[in-house]
């Protein structure tokens, strides 16, 4: 009898896992089904460049069934509810799916509706977010008319994915004001709910010296109430107020509403899983990779990646009847762009936070850990080429899975490129 390996969302982990096991798994004897609610996949990244006009709308989607490979049969529709005991999904449209395997792919979403206010009078009036595709071409608009006044970015609770956009927005958005001529009639604040600009010591030390470089206001551990939307402003847990004239948050993220519905999620929806497997810990054959996990490292693209190559060997393995040998490390990097056509990259781990050095070979680089380079501006570009043409086909990048300390030095400061 054919079994059956049911992925539940095609974004960037549900394709590559499903793209990658269907080229290892004999088709006679596997089927594998993955369900999205839509046929449309986006380049999230991309939303960082929409408001700036770096991008445009039309470089940010690709339809999601063209991104799997044969063999994969792709279920337009949404996923209403998992039943674990009986190893079946409901879709709210009134078909089941039984599974022998299950994998939660469903990523995280911003949820504004979380916030008292967020969702009132001045959404998408003076009130935007940039996580979404709608919403960044929102503010793309908006942005356009504002040219004086407090533009203030906003992170409401961690952990958010990629959780050095909100600091990339705020170095674009202060390059973008300075190449119009109004960056002295716009004051900009990046508040956040940690105490420094990064989560981690050392990194936030670097961002945090670069804001004050550019004059970009730090307002730390500020625990959002809610809005104020008459008065546009901001109100904390400890009655601090802050006000703005244009306001770009990031909502609250939350994991999809089917995992809490069916009993498998956190008070945020994430699956708890054992961080070095990604199986459930309630359910042997479920595992949750990519956003929709509760794996102490950040929520992006390079987790899914890395996180992907460790889960496929192992389900290869599981499935053979034999232990899962690979230990997936927490590994993550990210390029963070900081204007003028520069970016940082950070590499990291659940035991090493980022650190200055080169990446990913010593000295030869060829990018810079840590530090503003022009080099590391054009990878990030790159990645858009990578995503769609490596990453998601599930063909094999030339970086290891786990994170190597080759050309890494403990340091706390680095300098500028000349
Ligand atoms: C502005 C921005 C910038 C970013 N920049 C970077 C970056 O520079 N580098 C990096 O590594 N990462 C970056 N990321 C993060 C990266 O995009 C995500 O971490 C990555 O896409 C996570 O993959 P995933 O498969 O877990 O979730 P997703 O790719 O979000 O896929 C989840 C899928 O599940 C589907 N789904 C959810 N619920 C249901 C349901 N009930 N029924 C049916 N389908 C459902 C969704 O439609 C979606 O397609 C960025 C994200 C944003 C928003």
């Amino acid at each position: 009898m054919t079994r059956q390996l049911l992925v539940l969302g095609a974004g960037t982990a549900g394709t590559m896992i499903a793209n990658k096991l269907r080229h290892r798994l004999d088709a006679g004897a596997w089927e594998i089904t993955v369900v999205d609610r839509d046929d449309l996949h986006p380049y999230q990244p991309g939303y960082l460049f929409l408001p700036f006009g770096i991008y445009t709308p039309d470089q940010i989607h690709r339809p999601r069934h063209a991104q799997l490979a044969d063999g994969v049969r792709f279920v337009e529709a949404e996923v209403e509810r998992v039943d674990a005991e009986a190893h079946r999904v409901s879709l709210t449209d009134g078909r089941l799916l039984d599974y022998d395997y299950l994998v939660i792919a469903s990523g995280t979403t911003p949820r504004p509706d979380q916030t008292p206010g967020m969702l009132g009078s001045q959404w998408r009036r003076s009130i935007f977010d940039f996580y979404t595709f709608e919403g960044a071409n929102a503010l793309a608009t908006a942005l356009q008319g504002f040219d004086h006044g407090r533009l203030v970015v906003h992170i409401t609770e961690m952990p958010i994915k990629c959780p050095v956009a909100p600091l990339e927005f705020t170095f674009l958005a202060d390059a973008w004001l300075h190449e119009r001529g109004v960056r002295d009639r716009v004051e900009l604040v990046f508040v956040t709910p940690l105490p420094g600009a990064f989560t981690k010591p050392v990194a936030a030390e670097h961002l945090g010296s670069m804001l004050e470089e550019r004059k970009i206001l730090l307002e730390p551990d500020f625990m959002i109430e809610r809005i104020d939307d008459e008065a546009k402003t901001l109100v904390s847990y400890d009655e601090r107020e802050i006000p703005f004239d244009l306001l770009v948050t990031i909502p609250l993220n939350m994991g999809a509403d089917f995992v809490e519905r069916s009993g498998l999620g956190d008070e945020l929806n994430y699956v708890p899983v054992n961080k070095h497997t990604l199986q459930s810990k309630a359910h042997a054959d479920i595992f949750a990779v990519g956003d929709a996990s509760d794996i102490p490292t950040s929520k992006a693209g390079s987790v899914a990646h890395f996180s992907v190559e460790i889960f496929v060997d192992n389900f290869l393995e599981l499935i053979a009847g034999k232990p899962m040998t690979g230990s997936f490390d927490g590994h993550a990097n990210c390029f963070i762009e900081s204007g003028d056509h520069k970016g940082l990259l950070i590499d990291f781990n659940y035991d090493t936070e980022p650190l200055t050095g080169s990446y990913p070979l010593p000295l030869a680089g060829p990018m810079a850990l840590l530090k503003e380079t022009r080099r590391n501006h054009l990878g990030k570009l790159a990645f858009r080429w990578i995503y769609w043409n490596v990453l998601l086909p599930g063909r094999p990048l030339p970086l290891p899975a786990h994170m190597s300390m080759a050309g890494k030095h403990a340091v706390t400061a680095a300098t500028k490129e000349e």
